[in-house]
């Protein structure tokens, strides 16, 4: 399996923030978004290939409970369901962190979920992929049916919420398991976003999401 890196870090994100966690990075992507954080997963993949029982060997070095499974888009590789399968022998937490354009039978206790919105849409030519595929509302509603879930979305400006109440409402999501974050890759950035989006989520009741892996480390690999 194609793995971009492997590092145990705080969950930065979502309704486990701030959970020890090991994170399980692969390589690749089958969407293109415009600010994608890591770039080295989607637009220039990288990584090396490691077989289960390295990956397996590399998580239970480090004292963690839980494990986020994270790309990427883990969920275009088949071998994403025998890795959770393993995770679970190994009585782990597990999250998946997903666009949610693919569906797999994997092992899961947090399927987060985060689509991409319009303004993900980069330029160029990977746009007419990249909108034809980031919203797959059979897929959304299959994870959402089978597994616990979170619906993360990044918000870049206050125009956003447009999209993402058409797209509740079409999945009937329930809004507690909603949860908004700032779109950002530095603090400062984060920082202004932070406060408008703040607001919107106790007008709509909404949950905000830091993005404390930022706050704490700055946009950096491995963190
Ligand atoms: S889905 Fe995630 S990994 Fe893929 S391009 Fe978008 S932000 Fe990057």
């Amino acid at each position: 399996m194609k793995i971009a890196e492997l590092f145990y870090s705080l969950q930065g994100e979502g309704a486990l923030v701030g959970v020890p966690s090991v994170f399980i990075r692969t390589t690749g992507c089958n969407l293109r978004c415009r600010w994608c954080d890591t770039p080295y997963t989607s637009w220039q993949p990288e990584g090396v290939e490691l077989a289960l029982p390295q990956i397996l060997d590399e998580v239970r070095a480090h004292p963690a409970r839980h494990v986020v499974v994270t790309g990427g888009e883990p969920m275009i590789l088949a071998d994403v369901v025998p890795l959770t399968e393993r995770l679970r022998a190994l009585g782990l937490h597990i999250t998946i962190e997903t666009a949610g354009t693919v569906f797999r039978p994997v092992a899961c206790d947090l399927m987060s979920i985060s689509p991409k919105l319009a303004n993900s849409t980069p330029s160029g030519p990977w746009a007419a992929q990249h909108d034809r595929l980031r919203i797959q509302p059979d897929t959304l509603l299959e994870l959402m049916g089978r597994y616990r879930y979170q619906l993360k979305f990044v918000i870049e400006k206050p125009g956003d919420l447009e999209e993402v109440r058409l797209l509740l409402e079409m999945l009937r999501a329930d809004r507690e398991r909603v949860i908004l974050m700032p779109e950002g890759i530095d603090r400062e950035g984060l920082r202004e976003r932070s406060v408008w989006l703040a607001e919107i989520c106790k007008e709509e009741g909404f949950r905000f999401s830091p993005r404390l892996h930022v706050d704490l480390y700055g946009n950096q690999r491995g963190v």
